[in-house]
Order: C-alpha cells, then structure tokens, then sequence
C-alpha cells in the first residue's frame, strides 16, 4: 500500500513537468553542444602553422598536401569569407594543412 502510493507520486512529478521546459531544455543543450564543436573546430584551425613554418617543416617548395600529395588547395577565411586569416586545406583528402594572413581578393569573397 504505502509502496503503490510513494509509485504514483513519482509518475506524478514526472508528468507535470510541462512540455515547453522540456523543449527548451534540449535546445539549450543541443545549442551549447554546437556551440562547442564549433570553438574546438575554430581553436584547430588557428592553431595551424603559418605557410612558411608548414614548407619547412614538411620540406616542401610548393604549398601541396602533406598527406596525400595534392596541389589542389582551399583556401578560405578563418569566420568569414573576407577574414584576412586565411586557412588552406586539401581539396582531395580534406587534411587542414596552414593559415596565412592577406586580405581577400574579391574572387574569394563571392565564393
Ligand atoms: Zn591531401
């Protein structure tokens, strides 16, 4: 008797939560769980050697991938398309590779 009773107390309580809490809990959560994944990725990137210390350190004459051998790089801007930090990756592995600093030319912008 006294177990049935504390039991529908519980369910009780769970119920009358409203729905809108619920709903507005996980979007606060989901939100700063992106929020998240977005800083690291951002602290990777500016974390990327610039252009000259990435030809030294792989030997390299030209700017190509690392890892696979590639000309074909991306270029874009670290938060924005005219961000004059600007991070080079390979277009056929998709390796991060180097940052280097120049403003933006128009093409890259539209881009
Ligand atoms: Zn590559």
């Amino acid at each position: 008797m006294q177990h049935q009773i504390r039991a529908r107390t519980i369910k009780n309580a769970m119920t009358s939560i409203p729905l809108p809490l619920y709903v507005a809990f996980f979007f606060f959560f989901g939100g700063a769980l992106i929020l998240n994944l977005f800083h690291r990725y951002q602290n990777k990137q500016r974390a990327l050697p610039a252009r000259d210390l990435y030809l030294s350190a792989h030997q390299l004459a030209e700017p190509v991938c690392h890892v696979c051998g590639s000309a074909r790089l991306a270029e874009r801007g670290l938060t924005h398309g005219a961000d004059e930090r600007r991070i080079f990756s390979c277009l056929d592995c998709k390796s991060m590779l180097f940052q280097d600093h120049h403003a933006a030319t128009a093409e890259e912008v539209s881009a």
